[in-house]
C-alpha cells in the first residue's frame, strides 16, 4: 500500500514562541493580534488548550479562563523561519515533500520506503526537536493516501504518531463524526445525514452504488478515499503501476535478469499508454531466494510512458546495483504517475513520429494478443519467465469496485 506521512506542528504560533523565549514555556500562552477585551486569539499554547482556550476564542474570555495567560502579537517572520527548517528535514526523505500550510507538511513516501513509513515518522518528529528547537512538538498521521494521513495525524495530538492501515481503519472510522474529516463541514455533514449516512464508518461501509444512489459521485468519492484509494490529485504522487514476475531460475547475474526486465518494462509502458500516464519514477525490486531480504533501489524519472526509457533506467540501476543473492522474484514499478496530455503532442518531428509507432504496436497487440510485435531488444524473452502479474491501484480498479 502507499504510504502519505502528514506533519502538523502542535498548537505552532503560541509553541514556537515558547521556543525563542524559555520563560514563557509551560505557561499559558495566546497569540492575538490586537490585545484588547474583544481582540481574538488565533493560536493557543497546549497548556491553554487544556483550560478551554482555542483558535476564536476572545481575549477577554481567554483572562476569565485563565487570569495569568501572556497575550502576544503574532511573528510571522518567526513562523516562516521554522517552516523553512522543518521542511528542509522533511525534504532529506525519499518522496514528494508539499506543505499544506505553514505548520502542515504532507510527505508522499516512495515505494522503496513505504516498509518504514512509522519509523520516517518517530525520525523526523525528533529531528525536529534535535535541529529547529526542543520545545517544538509535532503529530504525524501516516495513511495510504493523503486524507487518511491528515486524519490520523488528527487524532493523536499532541505529539502524536498514528497510521492508519488496512487493520485499524474500520476502528479508527467508528470513533470520529462526518466533520472530522477535512472537507465535510457542516452543511455537507447535515446533507449526508439526510441521506441517512451518519459516520465515516457508513461511508466506508457503504456499498458504492449504493452512495452514489444517496449522495450522487461525491458519496462514492468518499467511500473511495476511506478504503484508501488514491483519488485526489495530490495522491498522483503514490499513484503506482508495476508488473513483477517469478523467476524460473533465481539468478542474481543483471544478464540473466535482463529480458525478463525488458518484459516488464514493455508491459509497465503499455498499460501507461492505455491509461495514459507519465511516469515520473521507477522502482526495481526483488525477493531473495529465501523470500526473506527484499533488494530495492528507486530513481527519479524524467516524465514518460516510453518502453525504452524505462529500460534503460532500470537496467543502469539493476547493473550499477546488482542484487547481493539470488533473486527469485523480480518487480519493477513506476510511480509518480501524473496525467499525460494527449492534446499537447511533442515538437520534435522524432518523438511524434516515435509516439505514433508504439500507438500502432499497441493496437496490433490488442488485436492479435500481447507480444506479437516486440522491440528487437526483446526477441527471446518468451521462455525466460511466464506471465507477469500486473499489480498496482489504478482508475480500473476503481471502475471495477463501483460496478461491484
Ligand atoms: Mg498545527
Amino acid at each position: 500500500m502507499p504510504k502519505v506521512l502528514h506533519l502538523d506542528m502542535d498548537s505552532f504560533f503560541a509553541t514556537v514562541e515558547q521556543q525563542s523565549r524559555p520563560s514563557l514555556r509551560g505557561r499559558s500562552v495566546g497569540i492575538a493580534p490586537v490585545d484588547s477585551p474583544g481582540g481574538t486569539i488565533v493560536a493557543a499554547s497546549i497548556e491553554a488548550k487544556k483550560f478551554g482556550v482555542k483558535t476564536g476564542t476572545k481575549v477577554a474570555e481567554a483572562r476569565e479562563l485563565i487570569p495569568d495567560i501572556v497575550i502576544l502579537p503574532p511573528t510571522p517572520n518567526k513562523y516562516r523561519v521554522v517552516h523553512r527548517r522543518f521542511r528542509s528535514i522533511m525534504q532529506e526523505y525519499r518522496g514528494i515533500c508539499k506543505p499544506r500550510s505553514v505548520d502542515e507538511i504532507a510527505l508522499w513516501l516512495e515505494p522503496s520506503e513505504w516498509d518504514r513509513a512509522s519509523e520516517i515518522g518517530v525520525d523526523i518528529k525528533q529531528r525536529i526537536r534535535d535541529e529547529v528547537g526542543e520545545w517544538l512538538s509535532s503529530s504525524v498521521g501516516i495513511g495510504p493516501n493523503w486524507l487518511l494521513a491528515k486524519t490520523a495525524c488528527s487524532i493523536r495530538k499532541p505529539d502524536g504518531l498514528l497510521e492508519i492501515t488496512e487493520g485499524n481503519r474500520r476502528d479508527i472510522l467508528a470513533e470520529l463524526d462526518l466533520t472530522d474529516l477535512c472537507g465535510i463541514a457542516g452543511r455537507m455533514a447535515a446533507r449526508m445525514n439526510l441521506a441517512g449516512i451518519r459516520t465515516p464508518l457508513d461511508l466506508h461501509d457503504m456499498k458504492p452504488w449504493e452512495l452514489k444512489h444517496r449522495l450522487g459521485i461525491i458519496g462514492y468519492y468518499w467511500h473511495l478515499r476511506l478504503n484508501g484509494y488514491a483519488i485526489d490529485t495530490e495522491d498522483w504522487a503514490t499513484k503506482t503501476l508495476g508488473h513483477s514476475s517469478v523467476l524460473p531460475r533465481p539468478t542474481a547475474s543483471p544478464e540473466d535478469l535482463k529480458p525478463l526486465l525488458h518484459k516488464l518494462c514493455h508491459r509497465i509502458a503499455r498499460r501507461l499508454r492505455q491509461d495514459s500516464w507519465l511516469a515520473q519514477g521507477l522502482v526495481i525490486s526483488g525477493s531473495m531466494a529465501d523470500w526473506g531480504d527484499r533488494w530495492v533501489h528507486s530513481v527519479k524519472l524524467n516524465p514518460t510512458q516510453r518502453r525504452d526509457e524505462l529500460f534503460q533506467t532500470a537496467w543502469g540501476l539493476l547493473k550499477s546495483r546488482p542484487p547481493a543473492a539470488p533473486l527469485r522474484k523480480l518487480a519493477v514499478t513506476t510511480y509518480n504517475l501524473r496525467p499525460a496530455n494527449p492534446k499537447q503532442p511533442s515538437l520534435l518531428e522524432t518523438d511524434r513520429r516515435t509516439h505514433s509507432a508504439l500507438i500502432g504496436t499497441d493496437a496490433v497487440n490488442d488485436r492479435w494478443g500481447e507480444f506479437t510485435v516486440i522491440p528487437a531488444a526483446m526477441m527471446g524473452t518468451e521462455e525466460v519467465a511466464g506471465d507477469a502479474i500486473a499489480f498496482g491501484q489504478d482508475l480500473r480498479l476503481q471502475r471495477e469496485t463501483l460496478d461491484s
